[in-house]
């Protein structure tokens, strides 16, 4: 107990009752968390398989074991639960398995299992509606976080896409019984509609679970605050700790209001309020204070930090993505150096997925290691895939499995049994799919009207070849995607136009980064060929899947949902702009509050210092816009921030000023 503040202290002793901590960001409260299961362990005498705490990703759920680990040795913390909600959710769903009427292995549903469900039931049933699968999958979600069932559903409907949704929901759960299946949803809803109608398992279960504790409390939707206090019971076993300026799942059900509801449901909660930050400078505490005193409050919370003044908060101002990219991937670079420090030191934070694509080229580029958490890695896109596939065979007509995953791609008509057939000729004759496509002897080998098929489509593949060669490659390959009406295939196999769009800018920013890379070889050496280009790009796509756990020590990429909890000495936040953070969605929806506590997130994970960046113009769907500065970056200490960039006339003297470090960095690394 020697280093917690009176305080912390407090909330950890405190074993007699039900207990809030409420409290700003890095005040400690995940520390009382992990120092409470100690003293319940090894001071209360309570055995660590009667102990569970919960969390909401399994990022957290890790740290927080790994920090119990450290505090409490040996076989005591044996039986020790610390998980998600949703694993706690499936650990009860196997136990009762039985009861509940599966058979044992059952399978989980994630998010894209249960969205391709659904767009084939309502195909089968000839719903025409599919451009609301995506609508109906989030509302079913809903419906399963606030625990109400198909009928209900049905009955609450306020409109006609929601009584469609509400019918689909129950073919949708019937199929998934049929399978012997559960999704995302159903791992918190199912054990909590058990422990509603079944009181002796819900005993069961609170003698196993004798003391409950919860870390980002703001957090939990309606199912699983139901799932807290029908696990608590009248025992009042139960330590939560939150903080309402953090909750930023709104969207998916989250009801910051339970920190609220606690009260009512049980009277003799005990609060405790902490103050002192541990983590952040001053400064950018101040200026964390400030921007979410913008929202109302509820809870009136205040932070202070002995951590220093600190340095001022910089923020960044370039001219498009690739300058910002750019400018983050020096400042790194020149940091690390300066301060001898680790490339895990730094995280990178920003609002959506796709903004991490610039950012993970330009680390590439300049060979610095790097983990991307969470979201779909620029490389293990379908539709980047798909295009790396062709150039993949472009260069190489030998690669059959790049071969195998165009062939069909979009559709020709070229089907499994043909494919077999023109497997074992070019087995016979030792050639691959690709030649052996193009010989006339095929045709003794498969009906004429396969052969041809895979004839022309060799005879297009070598003129692609040839007009890379010939000309100008780049212009090649944008004429191959729409030779092969790559769009049209896209916005076909999607769910909706945004998505479509998405996806093919994907596509035609991987054609601009083969040209980046074109050019940057050429200025080396002229002679320098496509091949060399794909080449390269191949080797970015291989160190990127090298295993994460390799080595530790990587620069963190991740959207700022992800970043809750954690801290970095270091942080760098992208995309200070108006649409972006706020989200255009979000501002349209007058979500901004939401917004804001995402902002307030990101600014506090930060240790030492804070790196904002912005763009005067920014790339999107292909279009280039100019941008507007975010209403957040007015509502920060405007004498604790650094501004560069700001006035375009100092941009070249930055530019050439962040050329020329690069470049001798670059020299000092070699
Ligand atoms: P968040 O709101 O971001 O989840 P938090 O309130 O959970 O933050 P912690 O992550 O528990 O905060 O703590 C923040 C940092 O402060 C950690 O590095 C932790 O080790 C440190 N810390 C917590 N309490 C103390 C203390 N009493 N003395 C010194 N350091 C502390
Ligand atoms: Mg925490």
């Amino acid at each position: 107990m020697t280093n917690l503040n009176p305080r912390q202290k407090e909330a950890v002793l405190y074993v007699d009752g039900p207990l809030l901590v409420l409290a700003g960001a890095g005040s400690g409260k995940t520390s009382v968390i992990t120092r409470k299961i100690a003293y319940l362990i090894e001071t209360c005498g309570i055995k660590a398989h009667h102990i569970a705490a919960v969390t909401f990703t399994n990022k957290a759920a890790r740290e927080m074991k790994e920090r119990v680990g450290k505090l409490v040795k040996g076989p005591a913390s044996r039986g020790l639960t610390v998980s998600t909600f949703h694993n706690l959710g499936l650990n009860i769903i196997r136990r009762e398995h039985k009861l509940l009427g599966f058979k044992p292995g059952f399978s989980i549903f994630d998010a894209q299992d249960a969205q391709a469900l659904i767009r084939e039931l309502m195909q089968k049933d000839q719903l025409e509606e599919t451009d609301l699968v995506d609508f109906i999958q989030h509302t079913i979600s809903n419906w399963k976080n606030d625990l109400l069932g198909p009928e209900r559903a049905l009955q609450q409907a306020r409109n006609g896409n929601e009584e469609l949704a509400a019918r689909v929901y129950a073919h949708y759960n019937r199929h998934l019984r049929a399978y012997n299946a559960v999704d995302f949803d159903d791992l918190i809803l199912i054990p909590t509609l058990l422990f509603q109608q079944r009181p002796d398992v819900l005993e069961r279960w609170q003698r196993k679970i004798r003391y409950l504790l919860v870390d980002e409390y703001q957090d939990t939707n309606t199912s699983q605050y139901l799932m807290v206090k029908l696990l608590v019971g009248i025992r009042g076993g139960l330590t939560v700790v939150g903080d309402d300026d953090q909750s930023i799942y709104a969207w998916r059900g989250a009801k910051p209001e339970n920190l609220g509801l606690l009260k009512k449901d049980f009277p003799s909660l005990k609060v405790v309020m902490l103050e002192q930050n541990y983590r952040s400078t001053s400064r950018i505490l101040k200026a964390a204070n400030q921007l979410i005193a913008n929202n109302p409050h509820e809870f009136e919370k205040t932070l202070w930090s002995e951590m220093g003044f600190g340095d001022p908060l910089k923020v960044v101002f370039t001219r498009n993505e690739e300058a910002e990219a750019d400018r983050i991937a020096a400042d790194i670079i020149e940091r690390r150096l300066n301060l001898r420090n680790h490339y895990r030191d730094y995280a990178v934070l920003y609002r959506g997925n796709h903004q991490a694509r610039l950012i993970e080229m330009k680390l590439q580029t300049y060979q610095i290691p790097y983990k991307l958490s969470g979201g779909t890695s620029f490389f293990s896109r379908a539709e980047v895939k798909d295009i790396m596939a062709y150039l993949k065979v472009l260069i190489n007509p030998d690669d059959d499995n790049a071969f195998l995953r165009i062939i069909n791609l979009p559709r020709r008509e070229i089907g499994p049994g043909t494919l077999e057939k023109l497997a074992v000729y070019a087995n016979e004759r030792e050639v691959s799919l690709f030649e052996a496509s193009g010989q006339l002897e095929l045709a003794q080998a498969m009906p004429a009207r396969a052969q041809t098929k895979l004839y022309e489509f060799s005879t297009w593949l070598k003129q692609v070849h040839e007009h890379c060669h010939r000309g100008d490659p780049i212009d090649a390959v944008k004429q191959m995607i729409r030779d092969i009406d790559y769009e049209t295939w896209t916005y076909q196999n999607c769910n909706s136009e945004i998505q479509g769009e998405r996806r093919m800018a994907n596509v035609w920013f991987l054609v601009e980064s083969l040209q980046r890379t074109l050019e940057r070889l050429q200025e080396d050496d002229p002679d320098a060929e496509i091949e060399d280009a794909v080449a390269r790009l191949l080797l970015i796509d291989m160190l990127e899947q090298q295993e994460e756990d390799e080595d530790d020590d990587r620069v963190q990429l991740m959207t700022l949902h992800a970043s809750k909890g954690l801290e970095f000495p270091h942080v760098y936040l992208m995309g200070m702009e108006e649409e972006l953070l706020p989200h255009r969605n979000s501002i349209e929806d007058d979500f901004v509050e939401e917004e804001r506590r995402l902002a307030y997130v990101g600014i506090t994970r930060a240790r030492k210092t804070l790196t904002m960046t912005l763009t005067r113009q920014r790339k999107q769907f292909g279009e280039v816009i100019d941008t507007v500065p975010s209403r957040f970056l007015d509502e920060l200490p405007e004498e604790d921030l650094e501004w560069e960039g700001r006035d375009p006339g100092c941009e070249q003297a930055n530019k050439a000023r962040g050329r020329a470090t690069l470049s001798s960095l670059k020299s000092l690394l070699k």
